[in-house]
């Protein structure tokens, strides 16, 4: 997606090989015109495909799958990462971030998801895949289907992808770094 492409390059801060700060547009502040172009994407994207939920983590994921919800016309559940006082039957895994190093809990309210659901996973980041193996884990304990994965940034060349594939998923990645060198991007297609 070239504007996303532009707003990383004008935008977004190469914090060493690894890891992009776009907290310009993303992370912190949200650009609300891209993020309402980023969700017409994947809504484009991911159409005609029986899609019934979006799943996503707090907080960074909520922006643009709140912005597909909107234009696909579907709920968006967020993955909590403490669980509220109110959480009445919750189902939990661990989780693994890669930005903090450290484990965390993820939890979710059961009814949220039932077995006829057909999940669009929706991330900010793809990196080592951590976080959607996280999210997949709560899917199928509810024993809803997941049809595909939306992320907004992928760094192709962390493991993520990889792993997504081997597991016989359909990703869309609307921007792929290949490679970040001082304040350089390589761009994967
Ligand atoms: P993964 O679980 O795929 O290893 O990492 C994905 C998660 O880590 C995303 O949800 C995102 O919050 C965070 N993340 C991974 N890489 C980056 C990065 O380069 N910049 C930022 N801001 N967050 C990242």
């Amino acid at each position: 997606m070239k504007l996303l492409q532009e707003a990383i390059e004008q935008r977004g801060t190469i914090i060493n090989d690894d890891i992009l700060k776009v907290d310009s547009f993303l992370n912190h502040q949200i650009d609300c015109d891209l993020m309402e172009k980023i969700g017409a994407e994947f809504a484009d994207y991911f159409k005609d495909r029986g899609i019934t939920k979006i799943v996503t983590i707090e907080s960074s994921g909520i922006a643009p799958a709140v912005f597909a919800g909107l234009k696909m016309k579907l709920p968006v559940i967020f993955l909590k990462k403490s669980e509220p006082s109110t959480m009445q039957d919750p189902v939990y895994t661990e989780a693994f971030s890669f930005t903090k190093n450290r484990k965390y809990t993820l939890c979710m309210e059961r009814s949220c998801l039932n077995p006829d659901d057909v999940i669009l996973f929706i991330d900010d980041f793809l990196a080592n895949g951590q976080a959607f193996l996280s999210a997949e884990n709560l899917v199928q304990q509810c024993h809803a289907r997941i049809e595909g994965i939306g992320i907004v940034i992928e760094k192709s060349f962390q493991q993520g992808r990889k792993l997504i594939e081997e597991k016989g998923y359909d990703i869309c990645s609307l921007a792929r770094i290949q490679a970040m060198k001082e304040q350089t991007i390589l761009w994967a297609e």
